[in-house]
């Protein structure tokens, strides 16, 4: 999703700086230390969230400070700050909750979640939609992949290339185009979310066709956002990728958000298959710089060139990074909330990451290996033929059945374009042709 595209977004959360992590760490052990049994880092995390989310370490009265003089210190610590400790615990241990605070919970992440277009907080709540699958298939059907026979190729890492996809006239021709790009990959499972509330079963078909190992799924976006504006868009189908990978508990391979209309170069499936935590590379076509991508020193990533910023701290596209899942399953709370130019931001802020831990792909982010294309966008149009043309006896009655699956146009007895059936340059009335 090119998050930059959402200029008009009102809150824009404040944008952290260097000393972000620094700070982390130190909440981390004040967690650490409140909770001695939680060993776990994502469960001092979670402590670290609930602290800074609430603004508790604030509001600790020190000693001496705003309490009566007869009580000793540790009274004051027995007497305020347990129960509060354990109210906060139940509150906040509620999955609701846990989920708005996917980020990492400093300040920023409690400014993200505010009221924002008409999405409120209950937008950001933990993975748990009912997941359809309309169909699957773990089976690779091709026999030889880049002129080398499959086994080949038997070691290397799974790709999980989820794509959003949704109903409209282009759908097919895009996933189409990418399927012809994605055959060309080894090792890669194919994860199609379609923001519809049915099973598509042309969309099984076609799937099921090309050989290579995919789940098909239906992920409609909530009502309550269709009206947006924006809108979420992908989000609940990437949300329903999301899960299904955490309900298969999958701890090998390598994640990555492909869009159904952008533009992939085969290199970048080599790039992002070694990725140990995080790998981020440029992406072309994206807002007002035609590029967004991380900016690269000594083959560090010490910064990011995007034309809207807007507070992020990652601000980078939805294609330009990829993730590891071993690296991922670590982060139980990883989410992606319902926030439209927020996604990338705040699904990587949910998986902890750090700047020093990104790995700079693509020649240390010189090359342009995913390009953010966008497909002109039409209404299917209804073309007037009269449906006792459509029968068998010619062409034109299968052919606009199958144009009517795809979404892509719908033939008419009555209304819509008068069809044109023309030979030699000249039209004639479809009963010339068709009777
Ligand atoms: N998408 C979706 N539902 C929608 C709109 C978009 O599932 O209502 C998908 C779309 O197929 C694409 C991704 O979400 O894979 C991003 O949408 P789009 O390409 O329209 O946005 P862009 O990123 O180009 O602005
Ligand atoms: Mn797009």
């Amino acid at each position: 999703m090119p998050s930059a595209h959402y200029q008009a977004l009102a809150v824009e959360p404040q944008a952290s700086d260097d000393n972000d992590n620094d700070e982390e760490e130190l909440v981390v052990h004040w967690a650490a230390n409140l909770q001695p049994s939680s060993s776990s880092h994502n469960h001092a995390r979670y402590h670290k969230q609930l602290a800074t989310s609430s603004g508790w370490e604030d509001r600790l009265p020190t000693p001496g400070r705003g309490m009566a003089p007869r009580l000793s210190r540790r009274r004051y610590w027995m007497l305020l700050v347990v129960p509060l400790f354990i109210v906060c615990y139940f509150v906040f241990s509620s999955p609701l909750l846990l989920g708005q605070a996917g980020g990492d919970g400093d300040d920023d992440d409690a400014n993200n979640f505010e009221p924002h277009n008409g999405i409120d907080g209950t937008t950001a709540h933990a993975l748990n939609e009912p997941l359809l699958i309309c169909s699957d298939s773990s089976d690779d059907h091709r026999l030889y992949i880049q002129d080398k026979p499959r086994i080949a190729y038997a070691q290397l890492p799974i790709i999980y290339f989820v794509t959003p996809t949704y109903p409209r006239r282009e759908q097919i021709p895009e996933l189409t185009r990418l399927a012809y790009t994605l055959l060309h990959v080894p090792r890669l499972h194919w994860l199609v979310a379609n923001d519809q509330e049915k099973c598509d079963t042309f969309l099984d078909t076609l799937l099921s066709g090309f050989g290579i190992p995919f789940t098909h799924m239906a992920s409609p976006m909530p009502s309550k956002f269709r009206k947006s504006k924006p809108a979420p868009r992908g989000v609940a189908n990437r949300r329903a990728a999301l899960l299904w990978l955490q309900q298969h508990n999958l701890t090998n391979g390598v994640l990555y958000f492909g869009d159904d209309d952008n533009t992939y170069d085969l290199r970048l499936f080599s790039e992002i298959r070694q990725t140990q935590r995080v790998s981020m590379f440029p992406v072309g076509l994206i807002a007002d710089y035609a590029v967004s991508g991380p900016v690269v020193r000594d083959g560090k990533v010490v910064a990011f060139l995007d034309s809207w910023v807007a507070g992020r701290r990652w601000p980078v596209d939805m294609a330009g990074f990829a993730v590891n899942l071993a690296y991922m399953s670590q982060y139980p709370n990883v989410n992606m909330p319902y926030k439209p130019g927020y996604e990338e931001d705040l699904f990587l802020r949910s998986i902890g990451l750090r700047i020093d831990q990104i790995e700079p792909r693509g020649n240390n982010c010189t090359d342009i290996l995913v390009w953010h294309t966008q497909t002109k966008s039409k209404k299917s149009p209804v073309v007037n033929v009269e449906s006792k043309y459509l029968d068998g006896r010619s062409n034109l009655g299968p052919l606009f059945r199958s144009l009517k699956l795809m979404g892509v146009a719908s033939a008419s007895d009555t209304a819509g374009h008068a069809a044109v059936i023309s030979k030699n340059g000249k039209g004639r009335s479809h009963s010339y042709f068709l009777s």
